[in-house]
């Protein structure tokens, strides 16, 4: 009959491949891979020999339901496996999980490394529930507004994967809207050079600014905001979109280029109504010179 086996694998260290995972590997006909070449390295190391299948974000939509059919025709036990950690979390992997539950196949998940899960296990932070928010966005805006949305969640802790070009600007991006709020950076996790970085995120950025190495390696992050009162606002100064304006003019912008530094902090909606105002009060001062 046919099967789906949903298959972890290591997130750095090999020795993480359980015995179950290789047994999985094992016992399928076929294995669906993210990357054919990375999976190939994996099963060579093991002495595993397995007919594989790329299986990936740019093409996970168009194989998803032939793999299915294929599996019901053949009754083809297929493994899922991503470059690293937990399929579907971050990585490929949803779509044929779905199809697979859609065509009445089993589905066995075979549990193993996460680099979410495992980061948030070496916090210490009261993850009595937490969020996952996956890769975060990277324009600044965007960012702030996400951070601060995940706070307002009320869960205490949040997890993030980041690039190591961008952890560093992750982190101050927090730390100047949240700065009493725990963060741990953890790079490389169960690899050899792994690296924890436990403190609040002016600490963690002074270690990631004081180590050359900084910008190699992955990056798991962790935000504890269970030190916030539950109904605080950010601790950074929020202005209103008149306001950015009239900071911006005083600056010497002008007016074109003050409504676009409100629009870096404010919704567009407010920015329309800023515009209105304070050109109806340039108009006015206008008038009485
Ligand atoms: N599905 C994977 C899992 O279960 O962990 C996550 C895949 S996601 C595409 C890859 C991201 O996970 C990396 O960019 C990094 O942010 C994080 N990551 C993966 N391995 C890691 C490790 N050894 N240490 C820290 N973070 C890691």
């Amino acid at each position: 009959m046919a099967e789906l086996l949903v298959v972890a694998t290591p997130i750095g260290n090999l020795a993480d491949f359980s015995p179950r995972a290789r047994e999985a590997l094992e016992r399928a006909d076929l294995i669906c891979a993210e990357d054919t070449r990375v999976t190939l390295k994996l099963l060579n190391h093991f002495s595993l020999k397995k007919p594989l299948l790329s299986y990936h974000r740019h093409n996970e939509e168009a194989r998803a339901e032939p793999v299915i059919a294929r599996m019901l025709e053949e009754d083809l036990t297929v493994a899922l496996v991503s470059d690293a950690g937990t399929p579907a979390i971050s990585d490929p992997g949803q779509q044929l999980v779905d199809a697979a539950w859609r065509a009445g196949i089993p589905v066995t998940p075979v549990c193993g490394p996460c680099a979410a899960v495992t980061a948030i296990s070496a916090s210490g932070f009261n993850a009595r529930e937490y969020v996952f928010a996956g890769f975060l966005p990277r324009e600044k805006k965007p960012l702030r507004e996400k951070l601060q949305a995940l706070r307002k969640t009320g869960v205490p802790v949040a997890v993030a994967y980041e690039s190591p070009h961008r952890v560093r600007d992750l982190v101050a991006e927090f730390g100047a809207l949240y700065p009493t709020c725990p963060v741990l950076a953890a790079c490389d996790l169960t690899k050899k050079f792994e690296l924890l970085l436990r403190g609040l995120p002016a600490e963690i950025v002074a270690a990631l600014d004081a180590n050359p190495k900084a910008d190699k390696g992955e990056y798991t992050v962790v935000f504890d905001f269970s030190s916030l009162p539950a109904e605080e606002e950010p601790l950074a100064p929020q202005r209103s979109a008149a306001e950015w304006m009239l900071a911006a003019l005083l600056d010497g912008a002008s007016f074109d280029e003050a409504a676009a530094r409100a629009q870096e902090h404010c919704p567009r909606n407010e920015v329309y109504r800023a515009k209105l105002r304070v050109r109806e009060m340039l108009e006015k001062l206008g008038a009485e010179d």
